[in-house]
């Protein structure tokens, strides 16, 4: 599919992330503007609450945009999200008729802020990168047990917490939390020493289900997908993690990028999985291409400094779809709800460059990385801004994620001082 063409000319630009073919959303404010729904259009944003006061989107009854978040339309199902795409793309069309409407309706981009673009529900994270699992694997219990006997079967997840879940650019504290290290034998609060990124993937559950759902089911319930850092501790998960997994190692913040990106923008770029060692269980079959084409980067910039970009991946190297992940958390029985994220797991290539953690890149702390400034690193220090960038690359456009950004601040004094 070519580029759709706009009338807002900066949507024409082979290097905006928003051309008409992608049309994502999320929640901005202006100095004079609350909190409200917007559509990314080049470097420019639909006012949607705006366009629904005036009648330019009429989709239902009851409206849609009067609040700052878009659980409401997904709570109206695919019908509805796919009547709005298609308004939205005849309203910005080129030579769209109803121009002289919604120019006014166009809010500049560079005077926004961007807030969360949808109250989270509950948070999912899952560990369902091959190459990351292997190379996590194989630091902690050699090359031979790397993954877990149950890794090629099941997506391996754990429940983490909606709370914690941040808009790009919020500042990241540096937590206090109870190590270990292996050259002491009683376990010390303190800062996290070895606090890391985590490139990931997001989607996003635009459909309830009460009961065990099929993976082509789970893949009709995703209404979209952003870019995703599970910001972690090692240290922290480290001494924690056995026999329940991770808790507070995880639980400082999970950073997601500002919009949207929905399925249907998407679905020229979906790819399959990679081959299979086992045949999976009926419940957690392929049953079609159902991970997508999507370029992925980070960047790492020291404070006051440029950046160094230090991973480059694809989301097409992930072991199991979203739709799996989803399909699976519904076997026992669990509610989904409309607004659940589900995190990837770490996203890395087979290759040194496209590990997405400083766990993978520095192997462990022993290899610190340099930086294109000359600072080395093993773990991200206060005052690093870390970003995550991506897109799938079209014919003449792309469908881009916008960016996922945060900077670390120094941990506070200890918080339990007498
Ligand atoms: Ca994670």
């Amino acid at each position: 599919m070519p580029l759709n063409p706009s009338w807002v000319t900066s949507a024409n630009s082979a290097d905006t992330d928003f051309p008409l073919n992608n049309l994502p959303y999320g929640v901005f404010s202006t100095d004079t503007l609350d909190a409200r729904c917007g559509v990314a259009i080049g470097d420019m944003i639909l006012d949607m609450y705006a366009a629904e006061e005036q009648g330019v989107i009429d989709l239902t009854d009851e409206p849609l945009f009067d609040v700052p978040f878009w659980n409401e339309l997904m709570e109206q199902g695919p019908a509805v999200w796919t009547a709005l795409r298609n308004r939205l793309t005849d309203l910005l069309a080129d030579g769209s008729k109803d121009r002289a409407l919604v120019e006014p309706l166009l809010v500049p981009m560079e005077d926004a802020t961007v807030h969360m673009p949808l109250v989270v529900s509950e948070f999912t994270d899952f560990y369902a990168g091959r190459h990351h699992a292997t190379n996590v694997g194989t630091m902690f219990r050699g090359p031979e047990n790397a993954l877990p006997p149950n890794w090629l079967h099941i997506p391996i997840g754990y429940n983490g917490r909606a709370s914690s879940v941040v808009v790009s650019g919020t500042d990241i504290r540096r937590p206090w939390g109870q190590l270990k290290s292996p050259d002491h034998d009683m376990p010390a609060f303190l800062p996290s020493r070895r606090f890391d990124l985590e490139l990931e993937m997001g989607a996003i559950v635009g459909m309830a289900s009460d009961g065990p759902i099929s993976v082509d089911e789970a893949d009709a319930a995703i209404f979209g997908y952003v870019l995703l850092n599970d910001w972690s501790a090692r240290d922290i998960q480290a001494w924690e993690y056995q026999p329940l997994g991770p808790f507070q190692a995880k639980a400082t913040a999970t950073s997601i990028s500002p919009w949207i990106v929905t399925k249907a923008a998407l679905e020229p770029f979906r790819t399959p999985t990679p081959e299979r060692e086992f045949e999976h269980l009926d419940h957690l079959k392929d049953t079609g291409p159902m991970l997508y084409d999507i370029d992925l980067s980070v960047t790492l910039a020291p404070d006051g400094k440029d950046a160094t970009t230090i991973a480059e991946t694809n989301y097409r190297e992930m072991y199991y779809s979203a739709a799996q992940q989803l399909a699976h958390h519904s076997t026992s029985g669990c509610p989904m709800n409309v607004g659940d994220l589900l995190g990837s797991g770490t996203i890395s290539g087979p290759t040194k460059p496209e590990r997405g953690s400083l766990l993978e890149l520095s192997w462990g702390g022993k290899e610190p990385l340099t930086l294109d400034t000359g600072d080395t690193r093993t773990f991200l220090e206060d005052g690093d801004t870390l970003t995550l960038a991506g897109h799938a690359k079209g014919d003449g456009y792309r469908i881009g994620f916008g960016t996922c950004t945060g900077t670390m601040l120094p941990a506070l004094e200890d918080p339990y001082k007498r």
